[in-house]
């Protein structure tokens, strides 16, 4: 029974404890997990920033150059629209070119870009430049050349970088075609630009060690590129994505690759049109270099996140284990009150109840009997006693040993008991072989009736009794009642009476029930 509650007890403490432990883990295990959220959308917000950032520096940086070559042609072309003009009035006299040489040289003074400022007849022979000196050389077989002389059109020309024949070093010709005054042919005035005017204009960038800047003709050619490699100059980008995808969508614009003109490293393209020529500015940035410093950042974040969540989880952890071991120890000390509690209340049983029968033991009779007689004293109800004796139980016990003599009293009791019928009877072991049945709100008629079915149920019980003059064992009652008044009656009135009728039914030859009222009525 003890041990059926301990179980339900412990079972209590398991579903106790679960709400709050599972509470604690979840509140443990939600800080860490936010924690490593908030880290994590922290980062991802650098990283769209860094990108945005280095979106819009890459998209400056190719306006810039389309902006910087965009000046840079239009000072040259200046120069060639007023030479044209000059030439197609003056002629090619000898006069006329040596007045031409000194413009031409007072033009590249101005203009520390130029490289030079050439012009030649319609049979690609040099007529006059800048240079105090004319070769005997013919650029008839130059791109620009065979432009002008198979193109009526009066547009600046803009050609393939080449070498210079004169000065060897890498340079960009800008050409006008120069016309007679029939509109034919008549020759070619050429201003060529440093390209080391652009590189050097492209290192003013800081682009990283992996970016790369570049001015693209419109037909595909690079004719400028960062970092410096002779053999991209001229190189055809007609056929990569920078041109099939993007350029022919949109003239400006930034996006990802995985590999571009350059190399197969991740960048960040940008590019815009030359405004007015057939020109490109590209700028990409390595997305290694972009992300280097946003990876270190990222994982040196992570790595404190980390630490502290798991700082966290295991001070959850510990904090969860004391939490358990409290409640442990609470349960073990509810436990051990319960069992306290649950062996006070036996003890207390104990300490009123006769351990033979289980009937109410004499102390608990001497209490009830004073509390059942004031009780009645104050409402005037009657109140009734039956004192049993055993008869012939000395007899009993001589026959049969005392055990039997203790079996025969357990049975007399339990038959006692089931004779009570309302909740405040009380039976009692009174003494010995002496039984006592106390029964509130009775008045003697009642009782007789009790006692009567009391006589007949341990009749019925057949208990052999050899030395018995019925052969069975049998009991004799004395019955009173009476309603007590305060100051005539006491409890010992109750009492005595109770057993004067007990020793008038034993003389009377037992195995009866006597009234001490009538024992009054015969005296
Ligand atoms: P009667 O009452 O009919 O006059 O005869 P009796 O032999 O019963 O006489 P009495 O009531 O004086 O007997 C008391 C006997 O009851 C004494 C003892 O042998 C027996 N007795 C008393 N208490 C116990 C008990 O706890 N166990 C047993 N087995 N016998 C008991
Ligand atoms: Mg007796
Ligand atoms: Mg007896």
């Amino acid at each position: 029974m003890r041990h059926n509650e301990k179980d339900k007890y412990g079972l209590r403490v398991v579903i106790e404890r679960l709400p709050i432990m599972l509470l604690s883990q979840i509140f443990v295990a939600s800080v860490c997990l936010s924690l490593l959220t908030i880290d994590g959308f922290k980062t991802w917000e650098s990283y769209k920033e860094r990108v945005r950032e280095n979106t819009i520096l890459s998209g400056n940086l190719a306006r810039s150059v389309a902006q910087n070559a965009e000046d840079t042609i239009k000072q040259a072309d200046t120069v060639l629209v007023g030479l044209v003009e000059r030439i197609e009035r003056d002629g090619t006299s000898r006069a006329a070119l040596e007045r031409l040489q000194k413009v031409l040289v007072l033009h590249v003074g101005e203009l520390p870009k130029l490289h030079g400022l050439f012009v030649y007849d319609a049979t690609g022979r040099w007529l006059t430049t800048n240079r105090n000196m004319v070769l005997n050389a013919n650029n008839s077989d130059r791109e620009y050349f065979i432009y002008h002389k198979t193109h009526p059109d009066r547009h600046v020309y803009i050609s393939k970088p080449v070498h210079s024949r004169s000065t060897g070093e890498w340079i960009i010709p800008l050409s006008r075609r120069i016309n007679r005054a029939d509109g034919s042919f008549a020759g070619v005035v050429l201003a060529t630009v440093h390209m080391k005017y652009f590189r050097n204009f492209y290192d003013t960038f800081n682009i990283g060690r992996d970016g790369t800047i570049a001015l693209v003709h419109m037909k595909g050619a690079i004719l400028v590129q960062r970092p410096f490699q002779d053999e991209r100059i001229g190189f055809d980008l007609k056929n990569t994505p920078l041109f099939q995808e993007h350029v022919a969508n949109s003239p400006t614009g930034t996006y990802r690759a995985d590999s571009t003109y350059f190399d197969r490293n991740e960048r960040i393209v940008s590019y815009h049109r030359v405004e007015g020529h057939p020109l490109l500015a590209v700028a990409t940035l390595s997305e290694d270099e972009v992300f280097r410093p946003w990876w270190m950042d990222a994982a040196k974040h992570f790595a404190i996140t980390l630490i502290l969540t798991i700082v966290l989880g295991f001070m959850g952890y510990r904090l969860m284990r004391q939490i358990g071991q409290r409640l442990d120890a609470e349960g073990q000390l509810r436990d051990a009150q319960n069992t306290l509690e649950s062996l006070n209340q036996e003890l207390e049983q104990m300490a009123w109840l006769d351990g033979l029968t289980g009937l109410a033991n004499r102390r608990r009779f001497d209490v009830d009997l004073n509390e059942e007689f004031h009780r009645a004293m104050r409402r005037e109800e009657p109140l009734a006693l039956i004192l049993i004796d055993i008869d012939h139980f000395k007899q009993y016990n001589d026959s049969y040993g005392h055990i039997e003599g203790d079996k025969c009293l357990q049975k007399i009791g339990r038959v006692l008991k089931s004779c009570m019928k309302r909740e405040g009877d009380l039976s009692v072991r009174y003494g010995g072989e002496e039984l006592a049945v106390l029964l509130p709100n009775t008045d003697e008629e009642g009782a007789m009736v009790v006692a009567e079915r009391l006589i007949s149920a341990i009749r019925q019980m057949n208990i052999r009794h050899k030395d018995s003059p019925t052969g069975l064992v049998t009991v004799s009652c004395g019955v009173h009642a009476l309603i007590p008044f305060r100051g005539r009656n006491i409890p010992a009135d109750l009492l005595q009476a109770a057993d004067t009728a007990l020793y008038a039914a034993k003389a009377a030859g037992r195995d009866q029930i006597v009234c001490a009222s009538k024992l009054k009525g015969t005296e």
